[in-house]
C-alpha cells in the first residue's frame, strides 16, 4: 500500500519529541515547512520531553555545547514574540559549594565569562531569598548565573511544533514508523506497522531512546543507551518560594528548583540503571528501570545524607511525587547529530545526554541547516553518527559505559 503523501513533503522527521519538533520548527523558519512531515506514533512530546525537569542552562565546558544551549535562550524568545507560552521561569541559577569547592567553582565562573555568561556574587542574604531551603552557610560559597531559567517541556516542545505547523509542517499523529527504507545507497521513504509506506528524499531519526531500533538494521548503530534519569518533588512548604532559584550542589551533584509549591530535587546516582532499548515499552507510563527499586528510594538514600547537608529538612518532608524517565546518554557523551555516511538523505538527532530541552535550539538549527546544506553555525564532526568502530549498542558492556556517562556528568 502507498501512503497518500503529498510528493512536495520529501522531509519525514521520525519523532514529535522536543528535538524532531524544534528540528520542524527550524526548516519552517528557513521558509522549507512545506516540505516537512513529524511522524509521531503516540502523543507528540509524550516520550522523555514530558518528564524532564526542563531546566535550561547555559553554563558548560565546552564552547560548542553553550552555543547550541544560546541558541534555545534565542529560540524560547522568538517563541515568546509569536505569543507562545512556554511556562518560562526567569529564575536564575545558583551554583553552591563548600568551602573545599570554593575554588573550582570560581575557575567554572572565569571559565564561564569568557564564554560570555554573565554571573554574579551573590551575598549570604542573596542566597537565602533565593532558596530559603538551603543551610545558611550554604550561602558563603555561590554564584549566581541570572540568565538561566526553566521551562514546561511541554509547553516548549508544543510551541516548536505549533509554530513549525503556521510555516507549513504537517503532524501525522498514529504513524508508527517501523523501517527506514533505501536503495541504491539512497534513503526513499520510511514503513508504517500499518503497512503504508511513505516516500521522501530526507529522513531524520528524532525517535528518542527508541532511534536504535530504527537505526541498526540499516547498519548505523548509534552509540547510546536508555539510561534511568529521575527526580523527587516534595510536598508544599513555605521554604520553596515559587518565585525561587535553580539551584546546583555540584559536589554532590544534586540540583533543585521550585514546583508547584515544593521542591523538584533530582541526584545522580553512582550506578545509574540502564535498559536495553528493545525492551523499552513504546508507552512509558508504568514503566519501571529497575522493579527492585521502582520508586528510585535506593538512589535517594544513596543521596539523602550528603543532601542534608545542603538541605536541613530533606528528611522531615513527605515525597508527593517521583519522576522517571529514559534519557539517551553516549558513551563519549557526545551528543549524536548529523547524517549517515552510508545512506544519503538519512539524518540522526540524538545522544542527549539529559540535555535535550536545554540544547533543542541548537540542535533545530543545526539539523535544518546540514539538511537544507547551508553552512552550519558549528562544526558537527564530534557528533557523527557514525564516529565509532563497528560495535554492539545492545552489549551489556555498552551500556554499562553510557550509564558511566550519567555518573560523571557536569552539574549544569
Ligand atoms: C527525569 C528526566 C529529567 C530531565 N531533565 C532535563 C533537564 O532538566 N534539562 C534538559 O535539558 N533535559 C532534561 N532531560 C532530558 C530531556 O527530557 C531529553 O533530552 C529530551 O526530552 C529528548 O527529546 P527527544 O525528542 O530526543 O526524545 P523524546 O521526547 O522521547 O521523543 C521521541 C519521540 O519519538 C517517538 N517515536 C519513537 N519511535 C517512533 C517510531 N518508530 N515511529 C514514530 N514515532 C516514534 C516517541 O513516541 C516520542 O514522542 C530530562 C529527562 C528525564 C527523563
Amino acid at each position: 500500500m502507498s501512503a497518500d503523501l503529498d510528493r512536495a513533503r520529501d522531509i519525514l522527521i521520525i519523532g514529535a519529541g522536543i528535538f524532531g519538533a524544534a528540528i520542524a520548527w527550524s526548516l519552517a523558519r528557513q521558509g522549507q515547512g512545506h516540505r516537512v512531515t513529524i511522524l509521531e506514533r503516540g502523543h507528540p512530546a509524550g516520550g522523555a520531553t514530558s518528564r524532564a525537569a526542563a531546566l535550561v542552562t547555559q553554563i558548560r565546558d565546552d564552547p560548542v555545547l553553550v552555543a547550541l544551549a544560546r541558541e534555545t535562550f534565542l529560540a524560547m524568545q522568538a517563541l515568546e514574540a509569536e505569543g507562545e507560552h512556554l511556562g518560562r521561569h526567569h529564575a536564575g541559577a545558583l551554583h553552591v559549594v563548600s568551602r573545599q569547592g570554593a575554588e573550582a567553582l570560581s575557575q567554572r565562573a572565569e571559565a564561564a565569562a569568557a564564554l560570555g555568561i554573565r554571573s554574579e556574587r551573590p551575598s549570604r542574604a542573596e542566597v537565602q531569598a533565593r532558596a530559603p531551603w538551603l543551610r545558611r552557610q550554604a550561602g558563603d560559597c555561590a554564584v549566581f548565573f541570572p540568565e538561566d531559567c526553566y521551562v514546561d517541556p511541554y509547553l516548549l516542545a508544543s510551541a516548536y511544533l505549533k509554530a513549525g505547523v503556521r510555516g507549513g509542517v504537517r503532524l501525522m499523529r498514529d504513524a508508527d514508523v517501523r523501517h527506514v527504507l533505501h536503495a541504491d545507497a539512497r534513503v526513499t521513504g520510511v514503513e508504517l506497522s500499518d503497512g503504508r509506506r511513505l516516500e521522501a528524499r530526507v529522513v531524520i531519526n528524532a525517535a528518542g531512546a527508541w532511534a536504535n531500533l530504527l537505526s541498526v538494521e540499516l547498519g548505523l548503530p548509534l552509540p547510546m543507551a536508555p539510561v534511568r534519569s529521575h527526580y523527587w518533588i516534595t510536598e508544599q512548604a513555605p521554604i520553596f518560594p515559587r518565585n525561587g532559584a535553580i539551584v546546583f550542589m555540584p559536589e554532590i551533584r544534586a540540583y533543585a528548583r521550585p514546583e508547584v509549591g515544593g521542591l523538584l530535587f533530582g541526584i545522580r546516582e553512582r550506578s545509574p540503571a540502564v535498559v536495553d532499548a528493545r525492551k523499552l515499552p513504546a508507552d512509558l507510563s508504568g514503566f519501571v528501570f529497575d522493579p527492585a527499586d521502582a520508586d528510585g528510594w535506593e538512589s535517594l538514600a544513596e543521596g539523602a545524607d550528603p543532601l542534608e547537608g545542603f538541605f536541613p529538612a530533606v528528611r522531615s518532608l513527605r515525597i508527593a511525587h517521583y519522576v522517571t524517565g529514559p534519557s539517551n546518554y553516549t558513551d563519549d557523551a557526545q551528543l549524536i547529530l548529523g547524517a549517515s555516511r552510508r545512506i544519503d538523505g538519512l539524518f540522526v538527532a540524538s545522544g542527549c545526554n539529559g540535555s535535550g530541552i536545554t540544547f533543542s535550539g541548537g540542535v533545530g538549527r543545526l539539523l535544518a541547516e546540514l539538511v537544507l546544506h547551508v553552512s552550519p553555525f558549528i562544526s558537527s564532526a564530534r557528533f557523527d553518527p557514525a564516529r565509532h568502530a563497528p560495535f554492539d549498542p545492545y552489549a551489556p558492556a555498552f551500556l554499562a559505559r553510557c550509564a558511566a556517562t550519567r555518573a560523571g556528568k557536569a552539574s549544569g
